[in-house]
């Protein structure tokens, strides 16, 4: 994605070629910060304030003070002012810790429009595989040193499936725990359903992202005449769902077509849940 727009907290709108980090800013020494993307659509974040209340609640896990709210959102004020409407952007908050011998956090927001693969992808589906993640579902939320669920810029492991997916042929893969249980993607979590139930994976039990997008499609299930639940699940039941996506800001939601080789089914419900989510077709 290229990054057309870029704000910081207390400098307001730069050049994108301006310098916005100090090169002993912990976020990049460490990947010691937080961040958030949102969909812009009409020119106006959606779901802003889920995205900021996950936020606080990563930073509370963290010990990252954070601005006080009114001070980002008239950042991403900031950002998206002037924004084209009928152009779909993802606007990408970041706080990290800050310069490593101590000062404030750089809190700074960029913008970018949403490439036409992610935009395509909403129409063909992907091809996913499975991946183990090396852990039980139940490990990291024991853990209770180690803050879960939180959207970390430590996101090695996520570029790793990454380039691991391109490597298999694959457009994405889906982790899955070493006691067999399927966890979420590296940047989406996942949704399948079985009769008229939208099923998605517990994050307070495994320790995963707890998806805004997820969240909010759930929760208006209803308005397309499902119930909606949160199961763990196999690959195996995976495979045997009626259906299976993948969600996310500001891919939306997308089929998965393909898991492990095998192809699934295509929903008729895909539509409708596209629609309902809002997200517009290629
Ligand atoms: N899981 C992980 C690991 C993610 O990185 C993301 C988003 O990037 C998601 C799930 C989906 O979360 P959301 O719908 O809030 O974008």
């Amino acid at each position: 994605m290229e990054v057309t727009r870029i704000g910081v907290l207390g400098r307001g709108l730069l050049p994108v070629t301006e310098p916005v980090l100090r090169g002993d800013d912990l976020g990049v020494l460490r990947g010691d910060g937080l961040f958030e993307t949102m969909h812009l659509r009409d020119g106006r974040p959606w779901l802003r304030e889920a995205h900021l209340a996950r936020l606080r609640a990563g930073a509370a896990a963290v010990e990252l003070t954070l601005p006080e709210d009114a001070a980002l959102v008239e950042l991403l004020e900031t950002v998206a002012a002037g924004w084209p409407a009928e152009v779909e952007g993802a606007l990408r908050l970041v706080c990290t810790r800050g310069p490593e011998g101590g000062g404030p956090p750089t809190v700074y927001a960029t913008l970018t429009a949403v490439p036409a693969a992610v935009r395509q992808a909403r129409h063909d589906g992907v091809r996913v595989a499975t991946l183990s993640l090396g852990v039980p579902a139940d490990a990291r939320p024991e853990l209770d040193w180690l803050p879960a669920g939180i959207k970390s810029t430590s996101y090695g492991a996520s570029t790793a499936a990454r380039r691991w997916a391109a490597r298999a042929g694959v457009d994405d893969v889906l982790w899955v725990s070493s006691d067999g249980y399927v966890l979420e993607g590296p940047t989406a979590n996942v949704v399948w359903s079985t009769g008229d139930t939208l099923c998605t994976v517990p994050a307070g039990r495994t320790g995963i992202l707890p998806g805004t997008t997820v969240a909010w499609l759930l929760a208006n299930a209803d308005q397309v005449g499902c119930q909606a639940a949160e199961r763990m699940v196999t690959p195996t039941e995976l495979r045997d769902a009626d259906a299976v996506w993948l969600t996310s800001s500001v891919r939306g939601l997308v089929e998965v077509h393909a898991l492990d080789g095998e192809p699934l089914p295509r929903s008729p419900r895909n539509h409708a849940l596209r629609e309902l989510l809002g997200f517009p077709l290629p």
